[in-house]
C-alpha cells in the first residue's frame, strides 16, 4: 500500500493536477492561481512543485496530491489512491479477489436486465405507443437506453435464472422479489425503463414508469449493494464532461426533464432520483462545479423543492441560481412546445437566490404585512458584499411601511439585518470562515535551517542541524526539530521534498515546512546564508546555556548538546564544531 502511495506521488505533479481545475501563474519557485475552496478575487492559493503541496493563504485549505483529490471530488484517501492511481497508470493491487468477482456478478446481473428490458422495448406494441405518443424519438431511446418491463410477472426472473444468476442475489439488486410463497417474481412490471448509472457509467439501478395510469407513477430501486439513492445524479454519467468543462450543472426534477435539456442541446442537465436533492448529491456536483442552475417545475412542490435545494446546495459551498419555468410547464413539456430555444431562453435566464427567495415571499405575503418584513432580513444577508445587500436595501425601501424617505428606510433595514447576522452567527457554526493568515512564529535563522533542509545542495549540510533541538528557541522550531529526527533517524531525507515530506509528522509540521519554502521564496538559502544563521543560532544557545548552566564555554556546551542529543562523539559531531568555528 504505501509503495503505491509512493509510487503515485512520484508520478503525479502536484502542479499539472491542480491546473486542470485552476489556471495557475509561476512566480519564482511557486505557483499561484484562484483558490476554488472559498469565493476568490485575487489569487491565494500557491502551488509547490517542490514540496508537492498547496496552500491556500485566505482560507487555510491545503495538503497534498491526495489531499487535493479528496478535497475537490468529495472523496475518502481510497478512493483518493484508486483516482490518482488510475490517472498515473499504476495498477493496484487488487485486494479482496473475492469481493471483486461478486461485484462483477452483480454488474452483470444488472446488465442482463438492461438487456432483457431493451429488447421488450423493441417488441412491444405498448411501448412504442407509449413513445410515439411522449414524442421520444429513437435516437433518444438508443442514447439514454430506455426499455420497458413487459406486463407479466417473470419475464425477468426466467431470465436470470437461465443464464445461472442467483434470483437471492438479484433480489438484493431489487430487480426481483419474493411472494408470500416463496416465489420469485419481476420487481417491475408494465413499466418504460430508465437505466440509472453512476458517473462512472457503471449501471446501479433502475427507475420505472408506469404506462398508462397505473400507480405509483415512478418506482425506483431502494438503495443495493451498488447503489446509494443519495449519492447518484441521473444523467451524470452523460453530464459529467459538460459540467466539468463549464463548472455549471443544471438540476431539474425528473428521468424526462434530464432527457429534454440534453435534446435540446443542454448537455449539463442533471436530476435527483425521485426525492429531494441530498447533501451527498450536493457534495458530488461540488467535485464537478462551482455554480448549480436549478429549474424545477413551476408548481408549488417544484418551488418548495427549489428553496431546499438551494439551502442543501448553498451549505455544500454551490454558488447557485434559479430558473423560473412558465406556470404549468416542466423542462419536458416546454421543449416540446417552445422547442429547444424556449428551453435554453429560461435555463439561461436565471436568477440569483436571494431574488428567487423575495419574489416567493412577495407572492406568500403582500409588502404591507408585516410578516413580510419579519422574513426580509434573513433572506437579504445571504448578500456576499456589502455593495450586493445595499442594492437590495435601495431596492426594498421604496416599499418599506411607515418610513416615506429612503434613505432612513434603508438604515432602518439594514439594522434589521445586522440584528439577524450577529443572532445567526451565534446560533450556529461559521462555515468557512476565513482563517487568519498563516504567519510561521520562528525567527529567520531558525527557518534558514529548515530551509536549507528542503534544499538538495545543502541537505546533508543542514540535516544534522536541523535536528539538532537545543539550537533552537521558537517552541515550532523545535518541534520541527523533532520530527526531523524522528522521521529521519538515520541520515537525510533522499530525493525531492516532495516524495519525503508526507514522512514528517503531524500534518501540522508539514505544513510549517512547506510554508517556510514559501515564506523563504524571495530570499535564496546558499551555503553563507545557512553558515550565518548557524552562528547566529549557536552564540544565542551558547549564551542561553552559560546562563542556564552558569558556564560559559563552548566546549562544555558542545558536550553538552552531543550528550543530549545523543549524537556519538563521531566525525559528524564535530563537524559541527568545524562548521561553528570556521565562520
Ligand atoms: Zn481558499
Amino acid at each position: 500500500m504505501s509503495d503505491e502511495r509512493d509510487e503515485i506521488r512520484q508520478k503525479v505533479d502536484i502542479v499539472s493536477l491542480v491546473s486542470r481545475e485552476v489556471a495557475l501563474r509561476k512566480t519564482g519557485k511557486n505557483f499561484v492561481g484562484l483558490c476554488p475552496f472559498h469565493p476568490d478575487k485575487n489569487p491565494s492559493m500557491t502551488v509547490n512543485p517542490l514540496t508537492g503541496r498547496y496552500k491556500c493563504w485566505s482560507c487555510g485549505a491545503g495538503g497534498d496530491i491526495f489531499n487535493w483529490v479528496m478535497a475537490r471530488q468529495n472523496v475518502d484517501f481510497a478512493e483518493a489512491i484508486r483516482i490518482l492511481a488510475k490517472d498515473a497508470g499504476i495498477e493496484l493491487q487488487q485486494r479482496d479477489p473475492e469481493a471483486a468477482k461478486k461485484r462483477k456478478d452483480r454488474e452483470t446481473a444488472m446488465d442482463t436486465a438492461l438487456m432483457v428490458f431493451r429488447e421488450s422495448l423493441a417488441l412491444s406494441r405498448v411501448a412504442q405507443d407509449y413513445l410515439r405518443q411522449r414524442e421520444i424519438p429513437p435516437d433518444v431511446v438508443k442514447e439514454w437506453e430506455l426499455g420497458y418491463a413487459p406486463d407479466q410477472s417473470d419475464a425477468l426472473t426466467n431470465r436470470l435464472m437461465r443464464d445461472g444468476f442467483s434470483l437471492a442475489e438479484s433480489k438484493l439488486l431489487f430487480l426481483v422479489d419474493t411472494d408470500a410463497s416463496g416465489g420469485y417474481y419481476d420487481k417491475f412490471r408494465g413499466r418504460l425503463m430508465f437505466p440509472i448509472r453512476d458517473e462512472r457509467g457503471t449501471l446501479v439501478a433502475f427507475g420505472g414508469r408506469v404506462i398508462g395510469n397505473g400507480q405509483p407513477k415512478y418506482i425506483n430501486s431502494s438503495d443495493t449493494p451498488l447503489f446509494r439513492k443519495s449519492r447518484v445524479l441521473y444523467g451524470m454519467n452523460h453530464a459529467k464532461g459538460p459540467i466539468q468543462e463549464t463548472r455549471r450543472a443544471l438540476l431539474v426534477e425528473g428521468y424526462l426533464d434530464v432527457i429534454a435539456c440534453h435534446s435540446a442541446g443542454i448537455r449539463t442537465a442533471v436530476a435527483s432520483l425521485g426525492t429531494a436533492l441530498a447533501e451527498d448529491q450536493a457534495d458530488l456536483l461540488r467535485r464537478w462545479c462551482d455554480h448549480v442552475v436549478i429549474l424545477y417545475d413551476a408548481d408549488e412542490a417544484g418551488q418548495k423543492a427549489t428553496e431546499r435545494a438551494l439551502s442543501v446546495l448553498a451549505t455544500a459551498g454551490l454558488q447557485c441560481s434559479v430558473a423560473l419555468m412558465p406556470s404549468g410547464q416542466d423542462p419536458d413539456s416546454l421543449l416540446k412546445q417552445q422547442g429547444t430555444a424556449g428551453l435554453l431562453a429560461v435555463a439561461e435566464a436565471s436568477i440569483p437566490p436571494i431574488d428567487f427567495l423575495l419574489k416567493r415571499l412577495g407572492e406568500k405575503y403582500p409588502v404591507t404585512d408585516d410578516r413580510f418584513w419579519a422574513e426580509v432580513p434573513e433572506i437579504v444577508s445571504r448578500a456576499k458584499s456589502e455593495l450586493e445587500l445595499d442594492r437590495y436595501l435601495m431596492r426594498l425601501a421604496p416599499q418599506y411601511p411607515g418610513i416615506s424617505d429612503p434613505i432612513a428606510a434603508v438604515r432602518s433595514l439594514r439594522a434589521m439585518v445586522l440584528r439577524k447576522k450577529r443572532e445567526m452567527k451565534t446560533g450556529s457554526v461559521a462555515i468557512a470562515s476565513a482563517a487568519p493568515k498563516v504567519r510561521i512564529a520562528m525567527t529567520s535563522r531558525e527557518m534558514a535551517v529548515f530551509a536549507a533542509l528542503v534544499t538538495t545542495d545543502l541537505r546533508r549540510e543542514a540535516y544534522m542541524f536541523s535536528r539538532a533541538t537545543n539550537l533552537f528557541t521558537s517552541p515550532i522550531a523545535i518541534q520541527l526539530s523533532k520530527a526531523v529526527s524522528e522521521a529521519f533517524p538515520n541520515g537525510p531525507p533522499m530525493g525531492p521534498l516532495a516524495h519525503w515530506i508526507h514522512l514528517i509528522e503531524p500534518e501540522s509540521l508539514r505544513e510549517t515546512l512547506s510554508e517556510i519554502t514559501d515564506d523563504i521564496r524571495g530570499q535564496n538559502v546558499d551555503h553563507h546564508v545557512l553558515i550565518d544563521a548557524l552562528q547566529q543560532l549557536k552564540e544565542h544557545a551558547a549564551a542561553r546555556v552559560s546562563q542556564e548552566l552558569k558556564v560559559g564555554d563552548k566546549a562544555s556546551y558542545f558536550g553538552d548538546l552531543k550528550r543530549r542529543k545523543g549524537l556519538p562523539d563521531s566525525e559528524e559531531a564535530d563537524d559541527v564544531e568545524d562548521l561553528f568555528d570556521s565562520s
